[in-house]
This record gives structure tokens, C-alpha cells and sequence, in this order.
């Protein structure tokens, strides 16, 4: 890939520079073809320490100026993304080994996630109102001061503007680390902000693993943490940041349900549900893992493993992670092949001409899963759906309601009534009507159920505002001659 030419070493990115320690390296393989691509530091503590002190020094400032100045820095930013979108978007598809048109819609909806900072001055006008005659109460959001977002492998670009422009903008400082698999967009990130006029110390990245995670959840003066990954690790976070009496959001893993009624416009569902299974590999925390098909819905399937035979892995379908990815998602194949569940349509043992060392997995269609199966109830973060057979509607919803987690679910009708009561009774966060990967688009925020969230704001839209802030109260006495009692 001619982008290949441009990727260096990967250092941390403190207070406007990029800097090298000695610390151990880990070698960065592109899935595409498992070629290495780059390396980073495995930071330390001390890291966090100086990016901290960076993010300190910049607060001041920063906070200090008006909301209406913070966003011309991201208008010039996001005109800069849209200037390089070719390019940031082969560096997405060669650390992440995504399709080159998703690597490119994850980039355009980071766009779109800085027209929603930039809209901030139109959204958050404070609030004033006389209490009493001569004294006003006024309410002005504040930023919290240094910030952290923690970002996993499967949106290099796109997550980390989940939180960024919008913790900015508002007025905080930030460290941020990338997943020590998908380092690179980042290091972009940077170098654009920069570009943009964005004060040196204001965004600071910090490269490693779970060492640099724990060091965030215990500095004292990081203020708030935002996590997405998994839920084993946003368990962790989750208990470690607020136990360190910090602010915390943190997303976690899914297992997204689509429920299939027999009314169900066929070709559209098929489409919709292969194209929800199989996109960025199944990589997504939207992406559809259990398919609940209500009475007989055997027309659909039929459609589904049609359209899913259609793709072509290292072409229409990218792949997968890592060789670990690659060996978790075929076990997980097995596993229910071993316990009786029917495999119609089979994506292990793929290997694609030419890019033999890649991680790849073909669109798998698993029928007759039952709801105990593992591969009904765990997360397997790959293109395969597993579907369950259910007698009517409340029993798919049940089967639904059962779940430890609760991003997405979705439900495929024509009756208005019948999605309704999907609509009213699903236990997720965001739920589809005829639509596959229901996100909802700015201002409106993410943010799922159950295992899928811990914390109680949203991380995007007006969630996150407020998130990143906190609100001052002032009381102001406009007439002190006038007479005193409590309420005045
Ligand atoms: P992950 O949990 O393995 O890693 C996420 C981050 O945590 C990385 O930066 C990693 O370095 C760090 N980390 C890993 N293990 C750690 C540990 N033991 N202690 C402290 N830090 C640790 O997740 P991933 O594999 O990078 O991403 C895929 C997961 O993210 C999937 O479960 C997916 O569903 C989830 N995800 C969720 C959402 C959402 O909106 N809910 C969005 C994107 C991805």
C-alpha cells in the first residue's frame, strides 16, 4: 500500500511533541497481510506523569478562553480531515485491515462528530433566571480539567472523536490512549490538531497497555475517564477510576440481537441482517451476533446465505485482528458445530491469495442455536450470526431480555404495532426498526444497557456534555439595599 511510505515508529505525543523513551516495543502487524507496519512504546507510569503535567500546564489557558474561540480550532480541524480523508482512511484499513469504503465511513463520521463540537456554542447557552426580585441565579457548565479516553482496536479513527472534540471544546485537557493494535490513526490525530492551532499540551497521547490504563485510573489529577472496549476491561476501569474517585463512562462489549418476523420485507432483511453481521468483519459493537427468526422465517435465511456467499474475503470483507482473533471466532465455529447447532454456511480455514499471513474469516451462518449455546450468549466479534428459532414474538423478546448485554437490538417488520412492542420491551440502549446497525447519528448519543455501559452518561451527542463538564452556580444580589431575608 502506497500509504506504507509515510508510517514511521510510533512515540507518545506530549505537550506538542513526539517523543522516544527506552522502553520495550511492541511490533504493529497490519491483518491485512500480517506484515509489520510500525512499533510502539509499551509506556510507563511516568508517561502518564508527564503528559498529565502537560495537560496541567495547558488547562489554564485553555479553559480560560471563550467556548465560541475552542471551536474555530475544530472547524479548521475538521476541514483538515476532510482534506486528508484519503489518506487517514488507508491508514485505518492498514492497521485495522477494514475495507478501504468502511475504513472511509468511520473517518466521515468522525467528521460528523466535530460538527457536533463545533455546534456547542448554539446548544449550551447558560441559564439565568431572577429568584427574587434583585437576585439572579446563574448556571455556567465549567470543563473538569484533565481528561482521559481509553480506545479500542475496531474504530481507530472514529471512537476516539467519540470523546475528543467534545472534551475539548468544552474545555478540558486531554491524555488519550490509542489501542496498542491500531496505533497510527492517532499519531495523525495529532499532527492534524496541531495543524489546526490546537495549543501544544491540550491533546496528549500516550502509547502501551494495561500499565498505561492503570496508571489513568490512579493519577489524581486526571479527573474523568472515558473506556470503550470490552466488557471484561471496562469491569476493570469502570472500578478502578471510580474508586479513585474519578468520573467514569465506560462501554463495554455487546451480543446484538435482530428479531425476524415472518412479515418481514425478505430481501431487505437479508440484506440488512448480512450486511449488520459481516461489516468491518463483524468488528463492531452494533454488528447483529444472534438472529432470533419468529415461526417460519426459513425464506429470509435462504436470502441471507445467498447474499453472504456474494462476499469476498480480502476484497468485499476485510479481516480480522489478529492471528488470536482469527483462532477465537473458528473456536467458537466448532464449539457449536459440537453442540449440535448447524453450520449453513462456513468461514473457517479462508485463506486469501497473495495476502496468505492475514487474519481472515468468511461470512459464517450458524442455524438451530439454542439460547444456552456459547455461541448465543458470549461476545465473538467476527463475521458470524448464530440464529435461534422462536415460537412467537414474546418469546424472541425473551430470548432477547436474556442477555447480559445491551447495546443494539433490532427488530424486522412491517406491523407497526409488532415494532412497537420491540421498541417498548428490548433491553438495549439503541434499537433498530428495520435497520441493521441502528447508531443514532449526532445530536443524539450513544450508549447501550446492561454490560454494554457502565456510568451514567452517554459518551457522544448530549450526553457527553454532561459528562465532560460541571455545573457553577452563582447568586448574584443586584439591589443589597433592599431587605434581607432568606430568600434574598
Ligand atoms: P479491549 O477491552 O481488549 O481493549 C480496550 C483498551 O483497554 C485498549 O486500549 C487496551 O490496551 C486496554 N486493555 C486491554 N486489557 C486491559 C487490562 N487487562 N487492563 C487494563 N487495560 C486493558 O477491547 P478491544 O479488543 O480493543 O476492542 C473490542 C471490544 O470493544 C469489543 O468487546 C467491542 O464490543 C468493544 N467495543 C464496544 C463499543 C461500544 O460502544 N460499546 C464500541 C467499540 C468497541
Amino acid at each position: 500500500m502506497e500509504i506504507l511510505n509515510t508510517i514511521r515508529d510510533v512515540e507518545n505525543y506530549i505537550n506538542g511533541k513526539f517523543e522516544k523513551n527506552n522502553h520495550l516495543r511492541l511490533d504493529v502487524l497490519s491483518p491485512i497481510d500480517g506484515t509489520k507496519i510500525s512499533s510502539l512504546p509499551l509506556s510507563k507510569s511516568r508517561e502518564i506523569d508527564a503528559a498529565v503535567n502537560a495537560a496541567k500546564q495547558a488547562f489554564h489557558k485553555w479553559s480560560s478562553i471563550t467556548l465560541k474561540e475552542r471551536v474555530q480550532v475544530f472547524f479548521k480541524y475538521r476541514r483538515l480531515l476532510e482534506k486528508n480523508i484519503d489518506e487517514l482512511s488507508k491508514l485505518v484499513q492498514l492497521e485495522n485491515g477494514k475495507t478501504y469504503g468502511e475504513a472511509k465511513a468511520e473517518v466521515e463520521k468522525a467528521i460528523e462528530l466535530c460538527e457536533f463540537a463545533v455546534s456547542m456554542p448554539q446548544i449550551i447557552v447558560n441559564e439565568v433566571q431572577e429568584v427574587s426580585k434583585g437576585v439572579e441565579c446563574k448556571v455556567e457548565r465549567k470543563p473538569l480539567g484533565v481528561v482521559a479516553s481509553i480506545n479500542p482496536f475496531n474504530f481507530p479513527n472514529m471512537v476516539p472523536h467519540w470523546s475528543m472534540p467534545n472534551a475539548l471544546v468544552l474545555g478540558n485537557t486531554m491524555i488519550m490512549k490509542p489501542s496498542e493494535l491500531v496505533p497510527l490513526s492517532a499519531v495523525r490525530m495529532g499532527e492534524l490538531l496541531k495543524e489546526a492551532g490546537l495549543p501544544d499540551g491540550v491533546f496528549n497521547i500516550v502509547n502501551g497497555g494495561k500499565e498505561v490504563v492503570e496508571a489513568i485510573c490512579d493519577h489524581p489529577d486526571i479527573k474523568a475517564v472515558s473506556f470503550v472496549g470490552s466488557t471484561k476491561v471496562a469491569k476493570i476501569v469502570y472500578k478502578r477510576a471510580t474508586s479513585n474517585l474519578k468520573r467514569c463512562v465506560a462501554l463495554g462489549g455487546a451480543k446484538n440481537h435482530l428479531l425476524v418476523l415472518p412479515d418481514a420485507n425478505p430481501q431487505m432483511t437479508a440484506s440488512n441482517v448480512v450486511a449488520s453481521m459481516s461489516g468491518c468483519a463483524g468488528q463492531r459493537c452494533m454488528a447483529a451476533s444472534v438472529m432470533v427468526g419468529v415461526d417460519n422465517i426459513q425464506h429470509i435465511i435462504d436470502k441471507m446465505v445467498e447474499d453472504a456467499k456474494k462476499l469476498v474475503p480480502g476484497d468485499t470483507l476485510g479481516s480480522v485482528i489478529s492471528s488470536e482473533a482469527k483462532k477465537r471466532i473458528e473456536e467458537y465455529i466448532t464449539q457449536a458445530e459440537n453442540d449440535g447447532a448447524k453450520i449453513i454456511l462456513d468461514g473457517r480455514n479462508i485463506t486469501v491469495k497473495g495476502k496468505e499471513g492475514g487474519y481472515y474469516v468468511g461470512p459464517t451462518i450458524i442455524d438451530h442455536v439454542t439460547p444456552e449455546m456459547s455461541v448465543a450468549k458470549e461476545e465473538i466479534f467476527g463475521p458470524v450470526i448464530s440464529i435461534i428459532r422462536a415460537k412467537d414474538l414474546d418469546e424472541a423478546i425473551e430470548i432477547e431480555n436474556g442477555s447480559n448485554y445491551g447495546n443494539a437490538a433490532a427488530v424486522f417488520t412491517r406491523s407497526g404495532g409488532l415494532a412497537k412492542q420491540v421498541i417498548q420491551r428490548a433491553s438495549a440502549g439503541m434499537i433498530g426498526v428495520n435497520i441493521g446497525v441502528p447508531v443514532p447519528r449526532e445530536p443524539f448519543s450513544f450508549g447501550g444497557w446492561n454490560e454494554s455501559k457502565f456510568g451514567v452518561c452517554d459518551i457522544t451527542g448530549r450526553g457527553s456534555i454532561e459528562f465532560w463538564t460541571q455545573n457553577k452556580k452563582t447568586t448574584t444580589k443586584w439591589n443589597p439595599e433592599a431587605q434581607t431575608n432568606w430568600m434574598s
